[in-house]
């Protein structure tokens, strides 16, 4: 160092393949010549500068590339290691190592080019380590394009490295470590991110990654790319946000939800589903695990095909052992690539409560709440199950229809609180009848079924109906009263009676239904019941048409002043003229027409044409009273007597003449309502008998309320007096008891001189019979009128 200058003295070692041949360069002038004239001065003038500061610093190395144009006119990049070392203070003995980095040079050139539309920057660095310091790294960078710095984070510097600037001195101190370790580790590079504040103010988040080569002598080579990843972070970032909403969400969530591996062992549970099941972590509920079904493993499977199950329903089991009913839905979670299912989710419901009430609701659509014994749906669903069974195993099943007699009344009477409770009592007596197996089930107000499985023959079945009906024959006791009931039932068999639960149904009805009208007990089914009930329905159709077709006619039968003989008034009784089966008398069809309430539109009928007929008579000089029967069906109408008022309006006949024909049952029925239909009449001066009187409860009670005009002595008492000696004194006492109560009598079914005269003798005030007259058609009472005379 020569003051400000240095001065070279340079000595070139023979070269045999040297990158300096081609420079033809033999001594050390040729080496100054060659130097002077094809080195471009800014590369000189970059030398000095590189020396100079290493001189100044004591470094002992620098490095420098330059460019030597040759003779050709080509240029080569030519790179100079110059290892100083001091001989003295101002001498240096300096080797300079030359290399012809020209290939390095254009390769990149060509790599600047690619990069220049990148979003990365490249650089290349020596690294040497600090001999000052044990782990410290000299760095000597080159950027190959320091635009492309520029371009990926605007850094407001003129450095080279211009990112440099904007990073934190952590962030160096730590790129530096990292380094540091790669390279004492001898790894073959090493990845970073650090941040950088731009111009702007504005951070960015870069990925470094860095390729090592030693290159010997604590010396490497490093190639690093550097890209901006601040969208990436940006994306990770709101990534692991929306995955921590989502983790919160989950956990948060009021049903429980789970996640497992692909083969099914539970690798996640929310705090809902760990609560739910009892547990406090999910490591607890791994140990033991929630399910008990052992096609666990089937149910994967299921979710592994289908893609997801909803709505599967099981019970789980929970820390105390106890059970939950759950409804699940899982889904399979496949891999967006490769498709392979790589874990379980699914989300968890207790339905227990929900169950039980379904539990409840299924229970109530079930059972009758009163007895808690199954309904009639409920019934019907198990006939079609024992049905199925018997079937396949060829067995019987006995069918019992049970229909308690007379309950109605004691509803009537009693109330239907009384009522309900008596229900009670007999729906645990038959429970107690009949086997465990059996079905009971109330299918209606006083309607029992009774299903009995496994039977050998009818013969069981009637035992077993004979042994309900005397459970419910025992008295029962309720509020210090005594009740007696009975009960009319049919039995069927299956396959005898029917194949089918409707058959069947239909047959038990009605072989009770015959059991019913012959006053009680049991009945089994038999074909002809089938074809009578077959009968009644076509009979009931035709009634219905008759009444609109007009078929119904009335015939007279005239009724005897039993002292005089002469005619005193008509009973008007109905006759149907069927198109086939002629002239159907009352009997065959009332009690039918009672049932079906037709009777109520006929007997208004029966009343309208009575009143005409009445008043016609009359209107002609024939001044006979008329009777017309009303049964319990009409008297329990409340329109009655504004039916009969409109029917004598309508004919002009007097209500004095009119007497209507009540029995005793009538009477019976809702005391308040016949008491007012009674007066009713009385007001309209209706005339009120009672009809048939023995046959019923010859009750006094009622003689005695009502007091009524007259009093009809059944035809059945009339017919014995002749034998027996007691209907003889029972028709006298009758008449003595009617006349004690101001009562007229007539007596019935007079079929005899003998019985005329007896019943006169007795004292009965009016005698009607086939002695005078069968019930004839209205023209034939003339001849009548005129045969007996009319009585005054
Ligand atoms: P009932 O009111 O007791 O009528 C008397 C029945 O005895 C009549 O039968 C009559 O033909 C029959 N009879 C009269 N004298 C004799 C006799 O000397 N010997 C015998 N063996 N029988 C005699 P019918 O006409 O068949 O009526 C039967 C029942 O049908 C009636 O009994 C009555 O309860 C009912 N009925 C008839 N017409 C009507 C009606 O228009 N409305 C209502 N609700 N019931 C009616
Ligand atoms: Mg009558
Ligand atoms: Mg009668």
């Amino acid at each position: 160092l020569d003051g400000e200058k240095i001065r070279w003295e340079m000595h070139v070692p023979e070269m045999e393949d040297s990158v300096l041949k081609g420079l033809e360069l033999s001594s050390d002038s040729d080496i100054r010549a060659a130097w002077l004239q094809s080195v471009p001065p800014r590369d000189k003038l970059a030398l000095y500068r590189a020396a100079e500061r290493a001189l100044r610093e004591g470094e002992d190395h620098f490095s420098h590339e330059f460019r030597v144009r040759r003779g050709d006119g080509s240029t080569l990049w030519l790179r100079n290691d110059v290892s100083l070392t001091a001989t003295n203070e101002t001498t240096w003995s300096v080797v300079v190592v030359v290399t012809d980095v020209t290939e390095l040079h254009r390769a990149q050139e060509t790599i600047q080019n690619i990069l220049q539309n990148a979003r990365c920057v490249l650089w290349f660095a020596d690294i040497r380590h600090d001999p000052s310091s044990v782990n410290k790294l000299v760095w000597n960078f080159r950027l190959p394009d320091p635009a492309a710095a520029r371009r990926l984070v605007d850094v407001d510097t003129t450095d080279e490295m211009t990112w440099m600037a904007g990073m934190s001195q952590e962030d160096r101190d730590a790129a530096d470590a990292r380094a540091f370790h790669a390279l004492t580790d001898r790894l073959s590079g090493y990845s970073q991110h650090f941040k950088v504040v731009d111009r702007h103010g504005e951070m960015h988040g870069l990925f470094e990654e860095v390729t090592l080569t030693a290159l010997g002598g604590e010396v490497w080579s490093a190639v690093g790319v550097i890209t901006d990843v601040t969208s990436q972070q940006k994306a990770i970032q709101e990534l692991k946000a929306s995955q921590e909403r989502y983790r919160s969400f989950v956990e948060h969530l009021p049903v429980g939800v789970y996640r497992t591996s692909s083969d099914g062992r539970l690798t996640l549970a929310n705090s809902a589903l760990l609560t739910m099941l009892g547990y406090s972590t999910l490591e607890e509920l791994m140990e033991t695990g929630p399910w008990v079904d052992p096609n666990r493993e089937a149910f994967w499977e299921r979710v592994r095909k289908e893609g997801r199950v909803l709505g599967r329903e099981e019970s789980w089991v929970c820390a105390d052992g106890g059970r939950l009913s759950v409804r699940e839905n899982a889904m399979a979670v496949r891999d967006e690539n490769t498709g392979e299912v790589q874990c379980f989710e699914g989300t968890v419901e207790n339905v227990t409560e929900r169950q039980k009430t379904y539990d409840l609701i299924r229970r109530q659509a079930t059972h009758d709440p009163l007895t808690d014994l199954p309904n009639r749906s409920m019934a019907h669903a198990e006939l079609d199950k024992l049905l199925v069974d018997a079937k396949a195993t060829h067995a019987k099943v006995g069918v019992l229809f049970v229909d308690l007699d007379k309950f109605k009344e004691v509803n009537d009477i009693h109330g239907h609180g009384t009522g309900d409770r008596l229900l009670v009592q007999i729906a645990r007596r038959l429970k107690r009848a009949t086997r465990p197996t059996d079905t009971v089930a109330r299918t209606g107000g006083d309607e029992f079924l009774i299903l009995t499985p496994d039977i050998i023959d009818a013969d069981e079945a009637n035992r077993l109906a004979q042994r309900v009906r005397r459970v419910v024959q025992e008295p029962a006791l309720l509020d210090g009263q005594r009740f007696e009931l009975d009960t009319s039932i049919g039995t069927v068999i299956y396959p005898r009676d029917g194949e089918d639960p409707e058959t069947l149904l239909r047959h038990a009805d009605i072989a009770m239904y015959h059991a019913k009208s012959q006053g009680g007990g049991v009945r089994g089914f038999t074909a002809s019941m089938h074809e009578e009930m077959r009968e009644r329905v076509t009979l009931e159709a035709d009634l219905r048409r008759a009444l609109t077709a007009g078929e119904f006619l009335l015939y007279y039968q005239p009724q005897m002043d039993s002292v005089t003989s002469r005619l005193v008034g008509v009973e008007a009784l109905v006759r149907w003229n069927h198109p086939e089966r002629g002239l159907v008398p009352p009997m065959q069809f009332i009690s039918l027409a009672e049932e079906t309430g037709l009777i109520v539109p006929l007997g208004e009928w029966v009343l309208r044409e009575a009143c005409r007929q009445g008043a016609e008579w009359h209107a002609r000089g024939i001044g006979i009273r008329m009777s017309v029967n009303v049964s319990a069906k009409q008297f329990a109408q409340r329109e009655l007597p504004r039916i009969v008022a409109s029917a004598l309006d309508a004919s002009n006949f007097h209500a004095e003449s009119l007497d209507l024909e009540l029995t005793e049952s009538t009477l019976l029925e809702q005391e308040r309502m016949v008491e007012t239909s009674i007066a009713a009449l009385r007001c309209l001066g209706v005339g009120l008998q009672i009809d048939d009187f023995g046959t019923g409860y010859s009750s006094l009670a009622l003689l005695r309320r009502y007091r009524m005009e007259a009093l009809k002595i059944d035809q059945g008492f009339i017919r014995g007096i002749r034998e027996s000696q007691e209907d003889a004194a029972i028709v006298r006492s009758v008449i003595e008891l009617a006349h004690t109560l101001g009562m007229l009598v007539i007596a019935e079914g007079v079929e005899t001189e003998w019985h005329h005269e007896c019943l006169r003798d007795l004292g009965s005030d009016f005698v009607q019979g086939y002695h005078f007259s069968k019930p004839v058609p209205a023209e034939q009472i003339l001849p009548l009128v005129e045969r007996f005379g009319l009585a005054r």
